[in-house]
């Protein structure tokens, strides 16, 4: 049943296929949209646009970023030489909350999960291998501790080992099957400093 215009309804649909948005919350953000002045409501869809349209992946880390290098990748602040293997850019975000990492990242977009035939080519480790190539002195493996996070780990450390290159895996405080961006810092940086190297 309709109760709404199809306007409405429309936006409601739209707001609902937005990741961790029921259909409760979905209302309540197509009334409180439609509620707004019309020139705020112009800069929230421009801001999206724009977003969209100009975010893209550091060419050296791959986090998103809208330069072609990322602040990160281009500070010469940060150690160069150590490279933290991260998930997506939110677990980046986390671990740079802490402010006590002053090496870089690679983020690798994504696990390997043959559950959802998810492979090693469909994450950025090809980058990674390239990069790899150049001055590394060490890799920490920061995936998460789900299956497909340990599953990407091992690969990743198996791969690298015959280069030479010193590898780790942060350690425990990280809940089995948690997701780094959610856990606190102290827990991060405890995992960071008793990481084992594989
Ligand atoms: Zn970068």
């Amino acid at each position: 049943m309709n109760y709404y215009s199809t306007q409405i309804s429309k936006l409601i649909e739209e707001l609902g296929r937005l990741p961790g948005v029921g259909a409760k919350s979905a209302q309540r953000l197509a009334f409180h949209i439609i509620n707004m002045p019309k020139d705020q409501v112009e800069h929230l869809a421009s801001t999206m646009l724009e977003a969209r349209s100009n975010v893209k992946y550091c060419k050296i880390c791959q986090t998103l970023t809208d330069k072609e290098v990322c602040p990160i990748c281009s500070s010469d602040k940060r150690d160069q030489k150590v490279i933290m293997v991260v998930e997506n850019t939110r677990d980046l975000a986390a671990y740079e909350k802490t402010g006590k990492f002053d090496g870089v990242y690679h983020v690798l977009h994504g696990a390997i999960s043959p559950m959802l035939g998810i492979g090693p080519q469909d994450i950025k480790l090809k980058e990674l291998m390239l990069r790899l190539q150049g001055d590394v002195d060490e890799v920490i493996i920061a995936t998460n501790s789900s299956l497909e996070g340990e599953a990407t780990a091992m690969y990743i450390s198996k791969l690298i080992k015959p280069a030479g290159i010193k590898v780790s895996r942060i350690a425990s405080g990280v809940p089995v099957g948690g997701d780094l961006e959610y856990i606190d810092e102290v827990t991060l940086l405890r995992a960071l400093d008793g990481r084992i190297q594989l």
